[in-house]
């Protein structure tokens, strides 16, 4: 039912097929970032090692505790001492932008699989994946093909977001391209190179660039537990998107202020004319009143953005780590060389 179309984003990702790299022999770090996921974590695990199993013996699973707290933290625990995996817990929940950025930060393979923990991603592609790999694609990324199963609410804001963050940008963000990766360690290395704190991650990986390939897919149901990304965080999310990716909202206000100076000077001109011709008398502070109304809300409205871009730059500047990593249990086959 799925088919790989290397085209499928074309025109985010100008794809002509690159010529087949003589790759090194696989060895894969797969990340999966774990907030409250005690009900999926240890399946989904065993399965994800199932499954890579099959294209290499030569693997490393990186869970990335992201301040969980439930009880995620003792089945990783757990998995740890019996599997080839690395358990890196961050020291709070910092979210899954960061989670994703410690993964790929600790992962030591020279490709990186980004994998959700709750079966949504689904496993079977991975070997499609892989082959897109070999067949010299640096970034291989999951697309939702079907948000069928999502509200009404969630499909209309995630087109909007879209449209808006790629509005007259160079780099554009394909649409519904999430976190479902397969990295080569040049996209990997690239990535853990950028220095920023605002870590949008769907446009970093459009940002780095590299010969990439689509891959539709329909994500399946959430195996058990509950999604982390509540309406509201959606929210924060696409705005955190908009902000550290676009200065868009920024120029709107430039367009918006010159019209309305226009728009105030054309009037003056024809109160004037009026007085004069006609005579007519001074009213209408219904009108003044709404004017005022109207152009206080306009103006606190972009002051709003403005310190939406404020408060990014204060991010930036502090220069605080993204994340702290609590506990590194290491039991991966691989040391750092
Ligand atoms: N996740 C995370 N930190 C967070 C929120 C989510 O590491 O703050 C992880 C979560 O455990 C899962 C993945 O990110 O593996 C996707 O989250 P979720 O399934 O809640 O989001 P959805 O699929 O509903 O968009
Ligand atoms: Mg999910």
């Amino acid at each position: 039912r799925v088919t790989p179309r290397a085209d499928y984003h074309a025109e985010y990702a100008p794809a002509a097929p690159p010529a087949a790299l003589p790759r090194a022999p696989l060895r894969l770090s797969c990340v999966v970032p774990a907030h409250n996921e005690e009900s999926n974590l240890e399946a989904f695990v065993r399965a994800l090692v199932q499954a890579v199993g099959r294209l290499t013996p030569d693997f490393e699973i990186l869970i990335v505790n992201d301040g969980s707290r439930d009880a995620t933290h003792e089945v990783a625990l757990r998995l740890a001492a019996e599997l080839p995996l690395r358990y890196l817990a961050l020291s709070r929940n910092f979210g899954k932008e960061a989670a994703l950025s410690a993964g790929i930060a600790h992962a030591r393979g020279n490709a990186v699989l980004l994998i959700d923990a709750d079966f949504q991603h689904p496993l079977e592609l991975l070997p499609q994946m892989h082959e897109l790999w070999l067949a010299g694609y640096d970034m291989v990324y999951g697309v939702i093909a079907d948000r069928g199963a999502e509200s009404g609410t969630k499909r209309v804001g995630t087109g909007l977001f879209y449209r808006l963050i790629n509005t007259g940008k160079q780099v554009k963000v394909p649409p519904n391209a999430g976190d479902f990766r397969w990295l080569d360690r040049r996209v990997a290395d690239a990535l853990k190179a950028l220095p920023e704190r605002n870590r949008f991650m769907k446009g970093l990986y459009a940002w780095v660039g590299f010969k990439s390939a689509a891959l539709p897919f329909v994500p399946h149901g959430r195996a058990g537990g509950q999604t982390s990304f509540s309406m509201r965080r959606l929210g924060s999310l696409a705005l955190l998107g908009l902000t550290s990716f676009t200065t868009l909202p920024l120029r709107v206000w430039s367009v918006v202020g010159s019209l309305v100076a226009l728009l105030a000077l054309v009037y003056g001109a024809w109160i004037t004319l009026e007085t004069l011709l006609y005579g007519t008398d001074m009213e209408g502070w219904p009108t003044l009143a709404a004017g005022i109304m109207l152009f206080s809300g306009v103006q606190l409205m972009s002051i709003g953005i403005l310190g939406e871009y404020i408060g990014r730059i204060y991010d930036e500047v502090k220069q605080r780590p993204s994340y702290l990593v609590a506990r590194d249990e290491d039991h991966s086959p691989w040391r750092d060389t």
